[in-house]
């Protein structure tokens, strides 16, 4: 695939759907910016991989939860150009019954899923609508559409992100800016690992776990110019679980 001189900027890209993402648009002549939080050696991995498909990529490493250093990275990174598209990619779980829940399972995962997504995507959005173009994708989850007991917090931060999916695709949409989320159901990542998965197959008509591929897939047709004219919408992949 002939490079494309567009750059990728995908959050949370050290591990499982991010990593995935990252070698599609690899694979598809992206080039990449991958941030991560902790993850070194893993993210140092991807970026090798990434590079030995033939285009460039760029690692940042900053908590998105952490405004001041999420806008600092981003703003040195803006001065060599302006992502074609972001992906939200991001996220935490901490869960616990909704009555047991300490504040800092609710502080840290609505701050890092999303507050994340508005530390990110307000420099570089801003950057995109000089330029006139770009493609947001959000990752929520079937859990923000649907609920699931023992992730109130998770739920809340993955719903408000499909709320601001909406409302900021109304607001770029004169910019020629993309604005999509996608609800992932069950994949199997380091995030789903410890999850009791027979039970899980029992709630989904396809009767397995999905693969990071599957959300990746969708991530790269949202950026292609075969969905240019879909916005503000949040398209789920996972399995046909039924949601009310
Ligand atoms: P994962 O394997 O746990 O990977 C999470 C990624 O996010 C890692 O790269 C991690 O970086 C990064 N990250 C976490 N907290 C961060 C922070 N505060 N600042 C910067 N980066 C941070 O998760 P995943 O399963 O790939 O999930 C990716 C996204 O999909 C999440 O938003 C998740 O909520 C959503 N999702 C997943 C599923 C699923 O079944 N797996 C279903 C629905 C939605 P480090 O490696 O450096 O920690």
């Amino acid at each position: 695939m002939p490079k494309l001189d567009k750059i990728v900027l995908i959050t949370g890209a050290s591990r499982g759907l991010g990593r995935e993402m990252a070698f599609q648009c690899a694979d598809a002549g992206y080039d990449l910016w991958l941030t991560y939080q902790s993850s070194d050696a893993k993210a140092e991995a991807v970026k090798e991989e990434v590079l030995s498909r033939g285009v460039e990529c760029r690692l940042l490493k900053f908590d998105v939860a952490d405004a001041e250093s999420t806008r600092s990275s981003l703003a040195s990174a803006l001065e060599s150009g302006t992502p074609w598209g972001l992906i939200n990619n991001a996220g935490i779980t901490r869960d616990g019954l909704f009555i047991r829940m300490k504040q800092d399972q609710w502080d840290d995962v609505i701050h890092t899923n999303l507050s994340g997504l508005f530390n990110v995507t307000q420099p570089i959005v801003s950057a995109m609508m000089k330029k006139k173009e770009g493609r947001v994708v959000n990752i929520s989850s079937v859990v923000g559409l649907a609920g699931n007991p023992g992730q109130v917090n998770y739920a809340s931060a993955k719903a408000g992100m499909v709320g601001a999916t909406k409302a900021l695709a109304l607001e770029v949409a004169r910019r020629n800016i993309t604005v999509n989320c996608i609800a992932p159901g069950f994949i199997q990542t380091e995030m789903t690992e410890e999850l009791d998965s027979e039970a899980i197959i029992k709630g989904i008509p396809l009767g397995r776990l999905g693969e990071p591929r599957h959300i990746a897939d969708l991530a790269l047709f949202l950026l292609s110019h075969k969905a240019d004219y879909i916005t503000g919408q949040t398209l789920s992949v996972n399995g046909g679980m039924h949601i009310s």
